[in-house]
């Protein structure tokens, strides 16, 4: 007889991949449990006992979820959907420790589910691994074409990096503006703001992006996204599907067990030479917006995932 486990959902209960997710997994069958990382600890509670299974919701024993998809913790001041001005304004060094709290007893949650072997989208053993700075120096070193990229604060290094050749600068964390390097970038008083924060400047690529969803090493979806301007996030123009040549999808599978992600939407752009390179592989990537602009069904090949490992 198959035994069907409830899946848990971890993120805010509003944000519309936890919502529609949920619905979609109520359609197969299976119940899903929104832990709502947004409004813990003002509303939802948790309690953990020194037992690893040893987990209550809202009062109630969670029994051991059949899969958990982790959407986001809420857990730092700059996340996204999170606002706590006030709060910071009045006491930041508090609130920094609420959060610090906060996201520490999360990240336990999780990690006792991977310990007891559930199947995480995705897990905390593989986080290390995300930044981007350790994540393109191993898919490098696994012979997948990545661009030439420097992180630095070092502003020498920046002026031999940019020399003869055109370079796109960002942050290492992401989530912020591409810009091209200029002539204008490389004054000493420019470069001084690298003393603030380090940066990442990489070899500009001109030609398209492309977007690729991964899930239980399968290719569920990939899109490509036609802009005229470099960053394309908040200039997108069109987005078809795109039918990757077989030596790339071969390339983003091994990418993503490179980087031990269950589920991921990677970013690839083509260099001068045509050649498709690896920007980043989220793990934690948006996809409504796509299903909704290219026809995709990732929401649907995703619910369907979760709840094969909430059968088995
Ligand atoms: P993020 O984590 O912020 O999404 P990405 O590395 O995916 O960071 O960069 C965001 C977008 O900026 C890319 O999808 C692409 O459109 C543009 N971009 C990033 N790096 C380059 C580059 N080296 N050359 C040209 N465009 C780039
Ligand atoms: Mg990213
Ligand atoms: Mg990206």
């Amino acid at each position: 007889m198959t035994h069907i486990r409830p899946v848990v959902l971890m993120g805010a209960r509003d944000d519309a991949h936890v919502s529609q997710l949920a619905q979609r997994l109520g359609q197969e069958g299976v119940v899903a449990h929104v832990v709502d990382t947004l409004t813990f600890p003002e509303e939802t509670h948790l309690a953990l006992t020194e037992q690893l299974d040893g987990i209550h919701v809202n009062g109630g024993p969670l029994k051991t979820p059949g899969a958990v998809y982790l959407r986001g913790y809420h857990a730092h001041p700059l996340a996204f959907g999170v606002d706590v001005r006030d709060e910071m304004d009045a006491d930041w060094r508090t609130t920094l420790v609420a959060f610090r709290e906060k996201s520490t007893l999360l990240r336990g949650l999780l990690g006792r589910w991977e310990a007891m072997g559930v199947p995480i989208y995705n897990p905390e053993s593989t986080s290390w691994r995300m930044p981007k700075p350790v994540q393109l120096a191993l898919l490098e070193q696994a012979g997948l074409p990545v661009p030439e990229t420097l992180w630095t604060n070092d502003p020498s290094a920046v002026r031999r990096f940019a020399a003869g050749r055109r370079v796109a600068y960002k942050p290492v964390e992401g989530g912020g503006a591409t810009l091209e390097l200029g002539p204008g970038d490389l004054t000493d008083a420019r470069l001084a703001a690298l003393e603030a924060a380090p940066v990442t400047f990489q070899t500009l690529l001109p030609g398209e992006d492309i977007r690729v969803y991964v899930l239980d090493g399968e290719i569920i979806a990939s899109v490509r996204i036609l802009s005229h301007a470099l960053d394309f996030r908040r200039n997108e123009e069109r987005v078809e599907p795109f039918e990757l040549p077989p030596k790339v999808a071969r390339q983003c599978l091994q990418a993503t067990r490179v980087l031990g992600l269950r589920w991921t939407g990677m970013d690839l752009k083509r260099d001068a030479e045509g050649t498709l390179r690896f920007l980043e592989l989220n793990d934690s990537p948006m996809f409504l917006g796509f299903d909704a602009r290219a026809g995709t069904d990732i929401l649907g090949h995703l619910a369907r995932g979760l709840a094969r490992a909430a059968r088995s």
